[in-house]
């Protein structure tokens, strides 16, 4: 099956009561059993729900993988891949994180022993230098988020082998339509479903897709044993998202494009951030992995000043001041007050995220209506 169509139908099942096409919302904690143990497969919807497996299967199928998990939330998923890890092992993470991954892991695990290094993945060569018997996991975002730097997935998942660690590839950015890790050699993949899957902004979830079983059971026992998962309904609404990926990404991607070339060829505007200029520092790994260049653009302001940023923010119109991407709705963020708040300023410069930067989530509007509202905001 191609991806379009796997978007549609991957992994997915008539229900068998009914024929119903879409899987029934199974809103029920409990199954009843004939006997002790005499059950249809299904106990108790922490370990198990048909909605939710519906959709594990879904994920698990657009991303080319064996085996998908939902989880309540994308932190709840990645917390659940760090629960793979040991007090003394170590990671090496891309340094231009989602804020709320880097809160997870310096506020939270660093505290159980755990150690992080943060470093510029562009070049993975430099990850070696890093890499000690401890090191268990390589975490990457890419594109990352927000300045869309693109790390090449081949070439760490080369050092990943080598030294016996899994990597693991935050893919909410691209998703499946435009990348797929697991086939570029990362063992788990993981999405805020939140983002572009359930694509509406109704919905938080996350997910984790594997190919190795083993790996996949040691997940299946974190999910249940931990229990951050999500309920049927959600399981629903984002089952009927990843319908239409395919054709709201292919808008998101040519919006995204009109939008980066504006703002490049404004005379107010400062560096604009998006992975399909040829000038972008990966600009030829990007046209390598990834099928298009995504909806996601950052930029900052001529004079790189604060103010005049937060005017920007204000004024926009279309474009709604709003933390998270990914939905049908064009949004605007401004990470180093909303998103980035988190990380520490020093930190944050160090890496692009400056007081001038917006970002940007452009939607699946008519794109004469989004550069208009631009024009307007910028002045
Ligand atoms: C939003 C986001 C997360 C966190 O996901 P939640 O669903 O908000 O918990 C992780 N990574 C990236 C790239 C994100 O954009």
């Amino acid at each position: 099956m191609k991806f379009n169509t796997k978007t549609i139908h991957g992994g997915q099942e008539h229900d068998p009561a009914y024929g119903s096409v879409m899987p029934p919302i199974y809103q029920t904690t409990t199954y009843a059993q004939s006997t002790p143990g005499g059950h249809k497969g299904y106990e108790y919807s922490r370990t198990h729900n048909p909605t939710r497996n519906a959709l594990e299967k879904a994920f698990a199928s657009i991303e080319n993988g064996n085996y998908g998990l939902a989880f309540g939330s994308g932190l709840a998923a990645i917390d659940a891949v760090i629960k793979l890890l040991q007090p003394g092992d170590e990671v090496v993470s891309t340094n231009d994180l989602y804020g709320g991954t880097y809160r997870l892991f310096t506020k939270v695990y660093e505290d159980f022993g755990i150690k992080f290094h943060f470093i510029g993945m562009e070049n993975a060569n430099k990850i070696e230098q890093y890499v000690t018997p401890k090191t268990k996991l390589i975490w990457v975002e890419t594109p990352t988020n927000p300045m869309m730097n693109v790390i090449d997935i081949v070439a760490v998942s080369g050092i990943a082998k080598k030294h016996n660690i899994l990597l693991g590839v935050d893919n909410t950015f691209a998703t499946p339509y435009l990348q797929q890790p697991l086939d570029l050699g990362a063992d788990i993949v993981m999405h805020s479903a939140t983002k572009y899957l359930g694509g509406h902004s109704d919905v938080v979830m996350g997910a984790l897709v594997v190919k190795d079983k083993d790996l996949a059971d040691k997940l299946y026992f974190i999910q249940n044993a931990s229990g951050a998962v999500c309920g049927p309904q959600d399981s629903f609404l984002v089952l009927r998202g990843i319908k239409t990926l395919h054709i709201r990404m292919q808008r998101h991607c040519e919006n995204g494009k009109a939008v980066a070339e504006y703002l490049a060829s404004h005379p107010k505007i400062g560096k604009v951030y998006w992975p399909g200029f040829e000038s972008h520092p990966n600009h030829d790994v990007a046209k390598s992995q990834m099928k298009d260049f995504g909806g996601m653009v950052s930029f900052t302001t001529e004079g790189n000043d604060y103010e005049g940023a937060i005017r920007i923010v204000e004024r926009l119109k279309i474009f709604t001041l709003a933390e998270s991407l990914g939905g049908v709705e064009s949004l605007a963020g401004h990470p180093a007050s909303m998103t980035h708040a988190s990380i520490p300023k020093e930190e944050r410069e160090k890496t692009g995220v400056v007081d001038s930067l917006i970002r940007l989530s452009v939607g699946i509007e008519d794109e004469e209506d989004l550069i208009a509202d631009l024009k307007q905001a910028i002045g």
